[in-house]
């Protein structure tokens, strides 16, 4: 049970964030503006809040191996990284990652773009974490990154 995971204060999360500026089509923007009326009032935040928390696809795995299979799955690895934490370096163990797992030779393989994605809100979140005089736990799970505590 994880029950006891205690989310953020509202206080320590205030909307001070811009998502980037995305182009859209004229059809696109009517869509999108009309459902957040329609169903969030018009608040498009909210809107978009509610769409990804209930996005729960799991990603597609990659489709090409490097020794030519077109046959990968997606598993959950545990990966260690470095992170910076003042003037020292601790290891940290991300838990449950998605990779790609090719069902012919073995092979493990990671999306780049999400690793480097991961870099940034790792860092984020430890200099969060520091500025904030919270715990920096030795264990963060992937899973936790990807939803919100309140
Ligand atoms: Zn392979």
């Amino acid at each position: 049970m994880q029950n006891k995971k205690a989310g953020r204060h509202k206080s320590e999360n205030p909307r001070t964030f811009d998502l980037p500026k995305t182009r859209l089509t004229r059809e696109e923007r009517r869509m999108i503006e009309l459902k957040a009326v329609m169903h969030s009032k018009g608040n498009m935040a909210e809107y978009i809040r509610d769409l990804v928390l209930k996005d729960t696809r799991i990603p597609k795995p990659l489709s090409t191996c490097l020794c030519g299979s077109t046959s990968l799955k997606i598993i959950y690895k545990d990966e260690e990284r470095e992170v910076n934490v003042g003037d020292q370096d601790l290891t940290l163990t991300l838990t449950g990652v998605p990779r790609s797992e090719c069902s012919t030779c073995g092979r493990i393989i990671g999306d780049m773009r999400l690793a480097a994605k991961l870099e940034t809100v790792l860092d984020e979140e430890i200099l969060w974490r520091v500025n904030n005089h919270h715990i920096i736990p030795k264990q963060i799970e992937f899973n936790e990154l990807i939803t919100i505590t309140q």
